[in-house]
């Protein structure tokens, strides 16, 4: 029996997306292109308007398909099966649907559809595990779901509210991994420095000391921070545990306070800029990333011009700039979308230029240095490819022996995305 997977959006989906390989192929399935397929998963995104649009054009070419072989067996999980349950509920073509919150069934309802097409599942063992995309970095689920109800944002609403997992099964999961090899984990929530808020004794700072006296792990990334929960205790723990990378992912999202309080972000420009220097004077050598949203409804050219001055004043490493997209169900969607899709499309490119050149110059510093580089894969060019310690791509000319070891790479050349160097 052959399957087909289609992930869209975040991390958190590819992780989740690395547990439903992990069931289906203890169940007997291979992976195939999806006319070949038995069995097709989409594990869906409703972060963006843009993103489901994508998900109900390919409902429609999977509707075709299942027409001409009725024992297809098709599943819709992730956000969209929360957030637009009533619109895939009304496609008759469709064999489940799971949401976030329920993945944990998955497992269980997928036998039961199975059975109901005549298909018996063979015998699986528990637990199931991950199929990781490889055996160099492994995510890890620290925090689920989010309780900040950003005006604009679906996910409390689907993916339900802030629960952290048990220090000592996240724990035991990345012994295990070290175990398996894997030298670098990638802690994963929505707002994972809010981590263990309703565990007694644990925070985000101990969690991290914990998980850096694991041997074999040598390196400790976590996506995503929250500014407002980002202290400068952090800061000074993330300083002292060198396993723990030096980069930092700031999603602002605006700089203009009267936007980031509508947007009931929590923390005003002057408290991230504040942060912002605590780090570059705490942690010189590291990295500083950032979300930005343009075309929120409250923000005109002057509001506007406060997000290009903060991005002038931190000059960040990298950026990822979107467009505003109002979601029903939140609170933004109550104020309309004012800004024309034009204005919001120039407001974009000019954040991207901006961008383009910031993150050129802090890439420029870098020419001449010896960076130490985790090598993850190779390009079609036959360069390796890995990353820094914050969160650099980096290519360079080596044996496909060094896939998944740390290498020093002394840099020659830069641009804005990537370096490209020489093993040392
Ligand atoms: S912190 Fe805000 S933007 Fe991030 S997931 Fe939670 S509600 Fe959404």
């Amino acid at each position: 029996m052959k399957y087909f997977l289609k992930t869209y959006g975040c991390q958190m989906n590819i992780h989740d997306s690395e547990f439903i390989s992990g069931v289906v192929e203890e169940m007997g399935f291979f992976p195939s292109p999806p006319d070949e397929a038995d069995l097709i998963i989409l594990n869906t995104c409703s972060v963006r308007d843009r993103a489901e649009q994508k998900v109900r054009t390919y409902l429609g070419d999977l509707k075709k398909i299942k027409s001409k072989n009725p024992r297809l067996v098709i599943g819709v999980m992730g956000c969209m099966a929360s957030r637009a349950r009533d619109y895939l509920e009304r496609l008759n073509f469709l064999d489940f649907l799971l949401g976030p919150t329920q993945i944990e069934s998955f497992p269980a309802v997928l036998s039961g559809v199975l059975k109901n097409k005549g298909i018996s599942p063979p015998r699986v063992s528990l637990p199931f595990k991950y199929k990781r995309a490889d055996k160099i970095s492994a995510y890890v689920n620290i925090t689920l779901g989010c309780s900040n109800f950003c005006s604009y944002c679906v996910v409390p609403y689907v993916r339900g509210r802030e629960r952290s997992r048990p220090p000592e099964e996240i724990i035991e999961e990345i012994k295990d991994l070290s175990g398996c090899g894997f030298l670098e984990v990638i802690l994963l929530g929505q707002n994972v420095n809010a981590y263990g808020k309703e565990i007694p004794g644990w925070s985000f700072e101990r969690l991290l000391e914990k998980i850096a006296e694991i041997d074999g792990i040598q390196r400790i990334r976590y996506t995503t921070s929250h500014p407002r929960d980002f202290t400068k205790s952090l800061v000074l723990k993330i300083k002292n545990l060198p396993k723990v990378c030096e980069h930092f992912h700031l999603p602002v999202q605006s700089g203009s306070n009267k936007v980031l309080e509508s947007m009931n972000r929590g923390y005003s420009r002057e408290e991230y800029l504040d942060l912002v220097s605590f780090i570059r004077e705490e942690v010189p050598v590291s990295s500083i990333t950032t979300d930005l949203i343009v075309g929120y409804p409250e923000e005109g050219e002057r509001e506007f011009l406060e997000t290009v001055d903060l991005m002038e004043r931190v000059k960040f490493d990298h950026a990822y700039i979107l467009t505003y997209s109002p979601r029903p169900g939140t609170s933004a969607f109550s104020l309309g979308d004012p800004v024309p899709s034009s204005e919001k499309e120039r407001r974009l490119h000019f954040l991207q230029e901006k961008q383009r050149q910031h993150s050129l110059f802090r890439n420029l510093p870098l020419k001449g240095e010896t960076l130490e580089v985790l090598v993850e894969g190779k390009d079609p060019k036959g360069n390796l490819i890995g990353r820094t310690r914050t969160n650099k791509e980096a290519f360079f000319r080596g044996e496909e022996s060094l896939l998944g070891k740390l290498v020093r790479v002394k840099i020659e050349e830069v641009t804005p995305w990537s370096l490209k160097g020489k093993e040392l």
